[in-house]
């Protein structure tokens, strides 16, 4: 089976993620898993508990046969680091194909992230694009230059297939999704503001904030 890994805070989740993640069921994997981290390392939270962040997933994917959320980041406590989620999972699914989903935002500070190189020897990659990156073939060559300097050189590009060929033959993917200019921030404030977020996530999850007073 192909199971794509789809990483976030979820603060919180919004039609972006859940149409990224149609789209991607539809066209190319089997299963896609939610996994909302447990405390970000890299971010200002606005103090919204994980298992608050968690509920707000199950809400938003209750009726989609093809999507799970896991609670393995939070199970693990302490600070989340993809790294170490993905080494799980391969033990939990081994005989699966395994495609860490990340926007182009995200992927784009992958240098950074825990194991930062070595991560693309256990894993594929889906990287989905986020407004302002056109989808054209000039991507493949973007997406080589947010990699590690000592993968970048021994990486092969696959135009005729959007993705990139890694020295242990794992791939990074470069998909098109419809893209659509949501985030979990501008949601937030929206909420902050007394503005009007219908339309941007599922109608129970707004309920669900609301009654929960989070932002
Ligand atoms: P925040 O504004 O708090 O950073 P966010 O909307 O970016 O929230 P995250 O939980 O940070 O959401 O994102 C989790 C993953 O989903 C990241 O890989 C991110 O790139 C991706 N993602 C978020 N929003 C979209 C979107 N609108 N379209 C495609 N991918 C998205
Ligand atoms: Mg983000």
């Amino acid at each position: 089976m192909k199971i794509g890994i789809f990483g976030g805070t979820f603060n919180p989740v919004h039609f972006g993620h859940l149409r990224a993640a149609e789209e991607l069921a539809q066209n190319f994997l089997d299963k896609v898993i939610f996994i909302p981290t447990n405390i970000t390392s890299n971010k200002k939270m606005p103090g919204i508990d994980p298992e608050k962040r968690m509920e707000m997933l199950n809400i938003a994917i209750k009726n989609n046969k093809k999507f799970e959320a896991s609670d393995i980041e939070i199970k693990r406590g302490g600070l989340s680091y993809s790294y170490d989620t993905i080494i799980q999972l391969k033990k939990i699914y081994p005989s699966d194909e395994l495609y860490f989903i990340a926007g182009v935002d995200a992927y784009s500070d992958v240098k950074n992230w825990k194991n930062g190189a070595e991560i693309f020897d256990k894993i594929n990659f889906i990287v989905v694009n986020r407004s302002g990156m056109k989808s054209d073939s000039k991507n493949l060559v973007k997406l080589t230059g947010f990699l590690p300097d000592n993968l970048k050189e021994r990486i092969k590009l696959e135009y005729s297939q959007n993705r990139l060929v890694t020295p242990k033959n794992k791939y990074i993917y470069f998909l098109k999704i419809t893209r659509l200019d949501i985030s979990s921030t501008a949601i937030r404030n929206n909420f902050k503001n007394n503005i009007s977020n219908l339309f941007l996530l599922p109608n129970e999850v707004i309920n669900y904030i609301i009654n929960n007073k989070l932002y």
